[in-house]
């Protein structure tokens, strides 16, 4: 018996585990809006062939993404360059920054070799109260308190 509940309460832990490591805390618009109200940008900006850039600056075209969609991001800013004519820059969301910086130092790399700027922020950047949830109340933190109660 005892056994069994020991098994139990492993897979319970171990099931937590595989949640926290895949689920983001977040949704990317979180981190978008959030950093757009700071930066002035404007978000959803629509090209004339129906994509959409994340933000827009006066000076920039930005690709917001999670820290594993490193590649892609690279991919789709430097698109939303050559279609706006303004400079192309990723910013990476490191939800976990220690573990994230990889990724991040990887965009870096290439961003000095392809012409590009990049940038990374960190939930830090989503001011977030003390229940730990976002400004942006579509965001799954705020779903999330509904679920639960
Ligand atoms: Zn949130």
């Amino acid at each position: 018996m005892w056994k069994y509940i020991n098994f139990c309460i492993i897979c319970v832990i171990i099931n937590l585990n595989i949640n926290t490591a895949f689920a983001h805390l977040h949704c990317e618009a979180s981190y978008q809006y959030a950093w757009a109200k700071k930066n002035n940008a404007v978000c959803e900006y629509k090209n004339d062939d129906g994509t959409r850039v994340d933000c827009l600056t006066k000076t920039h075209a930005i690709e917001f993404d999670f820290a594993k969609k490193w590649a892609e991001a690279i991919g789709q800013a430097l698109y939303y360059q050559y279609k706006t004519g303004k400079r192309a820059k990723v910013i990476l969301i490191l939800e976990n920054p220690q573990k994230e910086m990889v990724y991040f130092n990887r965009v870096k790399a290439l961003s000095h070799i392809h012409n590009f700027d990049a940038e990374y922020i960190t939930p830090d950047i989503l001011d977030l109260s003390n229940n730990n949830e976002c400004h942006y109340t579509k965001c799954k933190c705020h779903r999330q308190k509904h679920i639960n109660k």
